[in-house]
This record gives C-alpha cells, structure tokens and sequence, in this order.
C-alpha cells in the first residue's frame, strides 16, 4: 500500500514537472490562461489543451507540429543582433491552437477586434493610422511613439510599411502567420530581407538597425531578423518570450 502511495506521489510530482517556469509564464502574460495542472494549460473558459505532448522532433516536426512548450525551444536572444546560428529560429515555433483560443479562430472572430494605432504620429506629414488586435493596441501605441522620437535617419526603415493584419497562412506552408491574430507587423519591404528571398545559396542579410529592435523588444515584440529563417521586416507581439528569455 505504502509503495502505492509512494508511486503516485512520485507520478503526480513527474506530471506537475511538466508545468514548468515556462508555463506559468503564460499564466501570468495572458488573462485567458488560468491555470496549468497535470501537463494542460487551461483557459478561462475551461478549455484544456496539451503542454508537452512528449514527442521527439526533429527541426521540421516541431515546426509543423509545435506543442505549447515547443514554442520557447529557442532562447532569444534580447539586446544583441547577433547573426542568428543554424536553425535556430526564437518564437517560430508557434502552436495554432493556442494563438486561436487568444486572440480569435477565425479571420472575422479576429477583425472584429482590431483597432487603429497611429503609425509615427510627429514624424508623419499625413495621418497614418495601422490596424492591431486590441488586446496589444496600448503596446504597439507605446512602439510607434518611441520609434517616433528616433532621429531622422531611422525614419526610412519605418514608412511605408509592409502590413499588419492580414489572415493568411506563413508562404511555403500550412500554418497560420502571426499577421492572422492582428499581432504582427511588418516594416519597409524595401530595407528588408527574406530568406525564401535568397535564392541558391543561404545567406544572411540584414540592414535594419538594431536600434529600431530594441525599442519593439522592450514592449514585448520580438524581431524575425534574430531567426536563422530570417525576415527582417517582420515583428510580432510574443512577451512570453521576451520574458522566457531574461
Ligand atoms: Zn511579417
């Protein structure tokens, strides 16, 4: 009887190890996650879903097939703009599910919460104004006055930009982009690169100023030019993994 209990209690500690400092990270970042108990994650309205799943990836599975925990596989790394190393890909592993249970299943769920946020507003000559989910819209309001304060020559990078919210899946694949949760933008096209760009051989490119990153990092946005898939023009609103990171 007594070895019994010790099992069990042994099984449960094992289970609840699964919900790690990662998972109460996401506790504390979105108020639609209330709890993780024995490896769910569970959403306020009583919505439970799979923390690890306990399968082997290799780079490509965990792509396509990212459970919750998969999503903080890579550390990102804050401040620095570093060329990234092979494969390794901070915040682009992302779990469809959980992004949909956030910010809306559906490309209508979603644009009926999204409000405008005026891009640059001293440095614009017209009034320019971006659409964002509102859950992140004081964020982006908090990026786009910072940015604004910047000197001239950053200007450029800035305006016009690529876009933001667009429901629609990552090019090449199957998976929801982060611009279909109004969550995500993108800046001047021109100054960026992409690696689906470069044709032949891989190489990294980047000409948008770290500067410019660290103002979006410290509100929570992280920067695809710190993937090794990189995309340069792109940002997008992860604070859990900024916080991860620290
Ligand atoms: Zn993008």
């Amino acid at each position: 009887m007594i070895r019994l209990i010790i099992v069990a209690l042994l099984l449960t500690l094992y289970i609840d190890a699964k919900c790690d400092r990662n998972a109460k990270i996401l506790i504390s970042t979105y108020s639609k996650v209330k709890a993780c108990k024995n490896n769910y994650i569970i959403f306020s309205d009583g919505t439970k879903m799979v923390y690890d799943d306990g399968k082997r990836k290799s780079f490509e599975q965990r792509l396509k097939n990212a459970d919750i925990q998969d999503m903080f596989y890579d550390k990102y790394p804050i401040g620095s703009c570093k060329t990234p190393r092979f494969n390794h890909d901070p915040g682009r592993y992302r779990n469809d599910r959980f992004f949909r249970k956030i910010y809306g299943s559906s490309a209508s769920s979603v644009r009926k919460n999204l409000v405008r946020v005026r891009w640059l507003p001293k440095s614009l000559k017209r009034t320019v104004y971006i659409k964002v989910h509102k859950n992140i819209a004081s964020k982006m309001r908090a990026v786009s006055n910072e940015l604004d304060r910047l000197p001239q020559k950053y200007k450029k990078y800035l305006y016009p930009m690529g876009g933001t919210f667009n429901w629609r899946n990552i090019a090449g694949t199957h998976r929801l982009s982060s611009h279909s949760f109004g969550t995500a933008i993108d800046i001047n096209v021109k100054y960026s690169a992409y690696w689906r760009w470069s044709k032949g051989k891989y190489r990294y490119q980047n000409k948008i100023p770290c500067k410019i990153v660290n103002i979006f990092e410290k509100y929570g946005f992280i920067w695809g030019g710190k993937w090794y898939h990189y995309d340069t023009m792109h940002f997008e609103y992860r604070p859990e993994i900024i916080k991860a990171s620290r």
